[in-house]
Order: structure tokens, then C-alpha cells, then sequence
């Protein structure tokens, strides 16, 4: 299926311009009109973090003329292995300022629009509303099936991108021609079942693979050439090495693009859609959650606990709390762990953040440890408040 081009070509090119993407110009599926419309195009990208980085730099260097970067992160050192639209000197400052001087380094005649802000369901309409087309670059599911369902409203078509670990996957989701992220997902995951690459981790290279996916798809549908991957979904094993594309069908029932939508605006809360922490969770964490600074004072004072990490052995590798002895959730999801914990003391869980732990508080006090806590914020929260030496992921 080939689509109509998004863009209308731009009146003309400069000889800057000509010169400059001379190697566009002689394809001739591209052409003069081809790049013309890209001078037209207004594009965003949703993130300037690992899709954002490759997705931006290489739609900088086509001749999108007008590029929007949303992100309201500051570069980290740990971003560094793969965001590479960031350098070591951008450490602390604003990912979306330093993401607009690498574009305008990389192409002067980019018009690039910086929106400094996190996208909520207060802004994202009328941000969208200003560009032709989204590249989806997020890593998270609260954000993913809002950027969907603006799209989708919008009737605007977006090129969605995911990574994890060696595993990748991309698509074009575009109501009109084809089915939307709903179709395919109606449902966010468990809370706590999917783990985010902060949590599993992504190779850097990873992020080039998939990313440079959405930007090849971002040019044809501006173009109106190929074959767009909408109604289709491709997998991508970094380790076999293979690449397969699967069809997705427009879900005659689904809640937003379907016959007979029901979800008909933004919801009003896409975390609590999402579930960043389960209902279970919440309820045990309430009135017993302590702080980093309560956990040292408890160890200070001598007193009778037991601290465990929950996270991932190359997690705890890479940085731990003195005393916490590592048991992963999945142990406890499996009831393996329930054994290995001792009746006399008070059970102190932490993980990265504080929503594994959470999830593990739940299962732990059904277990019959009443008394049992979790550190709010885990080990993130310890480093900042506690030992900011420690190296943080
Ligand atoms: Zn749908």
C-alpha cells in the first residue's frame, strides 16, 4: 500500500540547498519534489533520549526544515552509551537545548523548535497540532498510549519505535490507512511485568538500528514514496540478526480507532492507566514506606532488620546499599525467596526506584510479615541523600 505524500513541496530550493543534498536530489524516487517537501516538513520528536538521538540527527541531516524536540531530562553520564546526539560537555544541561545545537551543528537551515517541557494531556494537542508528522521515541507506557491516542484524534500519523536489551521493534500507526497502537496493544502490561531499560538495559547500538527504522519510514510517508510500514510491525533480533515483519490488523473493536470508539478524548490520567505501581503495591507500601535517610538511621542504631535488594544481580553489581543481601522479585513471584527469609527480623525491601519493591512488599506481607517495609525511591534515593559517591545507573 503506497500513501499520498504528507507535505506539500516547498516553492524552492536555495543553491545552498541543492548543493547540500545533492545525493537526495539524484535518487530519483526523491528527487526535487521529494526534497522539497522535506524543506516543508515539520516533524517532532517525542524524546531526544536513545530513539530521539539517531531519529533527530538523521532527520536533521535529510532537510527536515522545521524539527520539534520535546524532553524535559537533563543529560546523564549514563545516557552518554547510547544517546549519541549528546557529548560528554552536555552532562547536566537541558537534552532538548543540546539536542537543537548538535541539529544545528549537523544542518544550519533545520528550524528547530524546543519544548522544554514534559508532554501531558494538557499540551500534547495542541503541540501535535503544530507538526505533520510524530516520531515516537519514549520509554514508557504511560506516555506511548498518550502519544497514541493524540495521534489518533489528531488524525495525524506517527512512527513508533520500542528497545529493550537486543530486541527492537517499530511501526507506522496511522488510524486513517491502518490500525493504531491499540490495535496491537489494547492493554498496557502488569505493572511491574515489563521491565524499562533503565531496569534490563538496552545495548547502545540498539537504539541506531531502530531508530534510523523510523526516520527511513518518516521519509516516505513526508514523500508519499515506498511502502510505509503502517499495518505492519517489525521485529528486530540484534543477537540472531534478523529482521521479520508481522501484519497487524486494524481491530474492528478496538476503543479508540474502532466502529464504535468509547475513548473519544484523552484520558485524564495515563500513569494511573498505565499502573506504574499495582493497586496491591500501593495499598502495602501505604504506612510502610521509609525513607533512605530512615533505613540508615535504622542500621546506625543497630537495629534487629534485614535489608534485601530485589533487583537484578548486574544491577547489584553496579551499586548496593552496605548490608542489603540480593534476592530478585522474581523469586518472590515464584515463592522461592519466602523460605530464605528469617522469622526474627523486621524485612526491609528496596529495589531501584521503589516500584519493584513495592510489588515485593505486597507478596511479602500476605506472606505474614506484618511489619515488613520498603525504601521509597530504593537505591537511587540512597545515593542521592545518603553517599553520593556511589555510582548511579
Ligand atoms: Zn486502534
Amino acid at each position: 500500500m503506497s500513501l499520498p505524500p504528507l507535505v506539500e513541496p516547498a516553492a524552492e530550493l536555495t543553491v545552498d540547498e541543492v548543493r547540500r543534498y545533492s545525493r537526495h536530489l539524484i535518487i530519483p524516487d526523491v528527487g526535487m519534489a521529494g526534497q522539497k517537501r522535506l524543506k516543508n516538513a515539520k516533524v517532532l520528536c517525542v524524546g531526544a533520549g536513545g530513539l530521539g538521538s539517531p531519529a533527530l540527527l538523521y532527520l536533521a541531516a535529510a532537510g527536515v526544515g522545521t524539527l520539534g524536540v520535546i524532553d524535559f531530562d537533563v543529560v546523564d553520564e549514563s545516557n552518554l552509551q547510547r544517546q549519541v546526539i549528546h557529548g560528554q560537555s552536555d552532562v547536566g544541561r537541558l537534552k532538548a537545548e543540546s539536542a537543537a545545537a548538535s541539529v544545528k551543528e549537523i544542518n544550519p537551515l533545520v528550524d528547530v523548535v524546543v519544548h522544554n517541557v514534559a508532554l501531558t494531556t494538557d499540551n500534547v494537542m495542541e503541540i501535535f497540532s503544530g507538526y505533520d508528522l510524530i516520531v515516537d521515541g519514549t520509554d514508557n507506557f504511560a506516555t506511548r498510549y498518550m502519544v497514541n491516542d493524540a495521534a489518533v484524534l489528531l488524525g495525524k500519523p506517527y512512527v513508533w519505535g520500542s528497545i529493550y536489551r537486543f530486541d527492537g521493534q517499530a511501526s507506522v500507526f496511522w488510524a486513517e490507512h491502518g490500525p493504531c497502537y491499540r490495535c496491537l496493544y489494547p492493554e498496557p502490561p502488569p505493572p511491574g511485568m515489563v521491565p524499562s531499560c533503565a531496569e534490563g538495559g538496552v545495548l547502545g547500538v540498539l537504539c541506531a538500528s531502530i531508530g534510523s527504522i523510523q526516520v527511513n519510514e518518516a521519509i516516505k510517508l513526508l514523500t508519499g514514496i515506498g511502502e510505509p510500514l503502517v499495518g505492519r510491525l517489525m521485529i528486530y533480533d540484534a543477537l540472531e540478526m534478523n529482521y521479520r515483519s508481522v501484519k497487524v490488523r486494524k481491530d474492528p473493536e478496538c476503543v479508540l480507532c474502532g466502529k464504535n470508539p468509547t475513548v473519544t478524548q484523552l484520558l485524564d490520567d495515563y500513569e494511573a492507566f498505565c499502573g506504574a505501581v499495582s493497586e496491591e503495591a500501593q495499598e502495602a507500601a501505604s504506612g510502610s514506606t521509609i525513607t533512605a535517610a530512615d533505613l540508615k538511621s535504622l542500621q546506625d542504631a543497630g537495629e534487629n532488620i534485614y535489608v534485601i535488594d530485589v533487583r537484578e544481580p548486574n544491577e547489584y553489581e553496579i551499586v548496593s546499599i552496605p548490608g542489603a543481601v540480593l534476592i530478585p522479585k522474581g523469586e518472590f513471584i515464584n515463592g522461592s525467596a519466602l523460605e530464605k527469609l528469617p522469622q526474627d527480623k523486621r524485612i526491609v525491601l528496596h529495589c531501584k526506584s521503589g516500584a519493584r519493591s513495592a510489588e515485593v512488599l505486597a507478596i511479602v506481607k500476605n506472606a505474614g510479615f506484618s511489619d515488613a517495609v520498603h525504601v521509597g525511591g530504593g537505591v537511587l534515593s540512597w545515593i542521592k541523600t545518603i553517599d553520593p559517591s556511589l555510582p548511579t545507573y
